[in-house]
């Protein structure tokens, strides 16, 4: 029986590269491997259109109400019912399919992402902000419905396929490539553009991920996300640089072996494990592995003066769930300002550091259980707070 899936963020890297292992793996059976039931995007309707009708989807939904006439205008005629808004989102995520896929950049994902573990949907999580945001939460729904949450992030897939015992594992050693400025002098640091923070080495990712890749702040979430999503303590899980972005991510055994994934860096493999999961048998047509062409694998320790995140991430979880959320909520602030050529580089550290020392974190720190509108409402105070101090940080640089 084909899989039906629905992606959520089709438009973007993650959502692309799903709907190319999804055509790639129809293509190579004789019986489709997987039914697009449902897509969805933020703004762009006529990308959206495209891929619907493309890939055969029963439907697409847009974020921004604004582009409802667009998206309907472009799918007339062909069948494929056109919807808009958020809880249209909503909607796809809880219509009942073998896996939604998880794509959306940010806290905005939380949303679906949370409708669909809620709805029984099992979810394939490429959107690691929502497990940085709602982790316990995202776990304790996910017992109780029965719906898998499948990691996606190419580390915690790397985790998860050689997780085999959980209780028998001692660490979990997250792996980094360290971004394009893993070299780059210190004085040179904070006068990075944007273009340049966003050339990953490895990698070809939507923007926000890439500044995240360049901070060291994607490796931080990734941190608090596999902390989470294994519920495995924070002092267990080792960050290791390695440039070649080969060895996925390795986990240790209490017996002294270490198991490790491997391969091209490519999320095309991490996906189709994600969609396919529990059996392995989706095709791809990703670069095979050949490990002669590597003249070394490297592996380095984190430059923690460098790149402070991961001393955040780990002053974060010490604190508790809302710390988590306010880490987030800065760093998406930070990194859009940055884009915008609001705030230096350097500043968007700095000004996680200092979100995270402000008074909305701590005030709901003390025996947290946080609710989705708890995390809502921290996202949003936190937000506030951010923008505040980024305008500080304008105010120095004029002064
Ligand atoms: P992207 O920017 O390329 O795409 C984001 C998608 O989300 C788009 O389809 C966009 O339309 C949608 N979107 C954005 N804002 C939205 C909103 N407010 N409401 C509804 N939809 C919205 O991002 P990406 O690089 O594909 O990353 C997506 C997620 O996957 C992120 O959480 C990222 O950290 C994670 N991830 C990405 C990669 C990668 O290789 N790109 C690898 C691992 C994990
Ligand atoms: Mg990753």
């Amino acid at each position: 029986m084909a899989k039906r899936l629905t992606i959520m963020g089709a438009t973007g890297s993650v959502g692309r590269s799903a709907l190319s292992v999804v055509a790639h793996a129809n293509a190579s059976e004789d019986e489709p491997a997987f039914v697009v039931e449902a897509l969805s995007a933020n703004t762009d309707a006529d990308g959206l259109a495209n891929l619907a009708i493309k890939h055969g989807a029963r439907c697409a939904a847009i974020a921004d109400p604004a582009k409802y006439a667009e998206l309907k205008e472009r799918l007339a005629g062909t069948g494929i019912a056109a919807m808009a808004g958020s809880d249209a989102l909503i909607e796809l995520a809880q219509t009942p399919v073998d896996r939604v896929v998880a794509a959306i950049v940010g806290i905005a994902g939380l949303q679906s992402t949370y409708s669909a573990v809620a709805a029984g949907n099992s979810v394939a999580l490429a959107n690691k902000e929502s497990m940085v945001c709602a982790g316990p939460l995202l776990k304790q729904l996910s017992r109780k419905t029965g719906a898998a949450i499948v990691p996606t992030d190419s580390e915690h897939n790397a985790m998860f396929q050689v997780l085999e015992r959980p209780e028998d594992v001692e660490r979990l050693i997250l792996t980094a490539s360290g971004g394009p400025f893993l070299d780059t002098p210190l004085s040179k640091l904070a006068h990075v553009t944007p273009d340049e923070a966003c050339a990953h080495p490895n990698w070809s990712m939507g923007r926000k991920i890439s500044v995240d890749s360049a901070t060291f702040m994607n490796k931080a979430l990734e941190l608090i996300e596999a902390a989470y999503l294994f519920e495995f303590p924070e002092d267990r899980i080792d960050v290791l640089v390695h440039p070649q972005s080969i060895i996925h991510s390795l986990v240790a055994y209490r017996d002294g072996s270490t198991l490790a994934q491997l391969g091209t860096p490519d999320m095309q493999t991490p996906i189709a494990h994600a969609l396919s999961w529990p059996d392995r048998r989706t095709q791809t047509s990703v670069k095979r592995l050949n490990l002669l062409d590597f003249q070394q694998l490297s592996f380095l320790p984190v430059d923690h003066e460098r790149f402070p995140a991961i001393g955040l991430a780990r002053q974060a979880l010490a604190e508790g769930p809302s710390a988590s959320v306010i880490m987030n909520c800065a760093n998406e602030v930070a990194v859009a300002a940055f884009l915008a050529g609001q705030c230096r580089f350097s500043d968007i550290s700095l000004i996680v550091e200092k979100a995270l020392g402000l008074d909305i974190a701590q005030a709901s720190r003390a025996g947290e259980e946080l609710s989705l509108s708890d995390v809502i409402a921290l996202d949003q105070e936190g937000r506030h707070r951010c923008v505040e101090l980024i305008a500080g940080l304008g105010a120095r640089s004029r002064s």
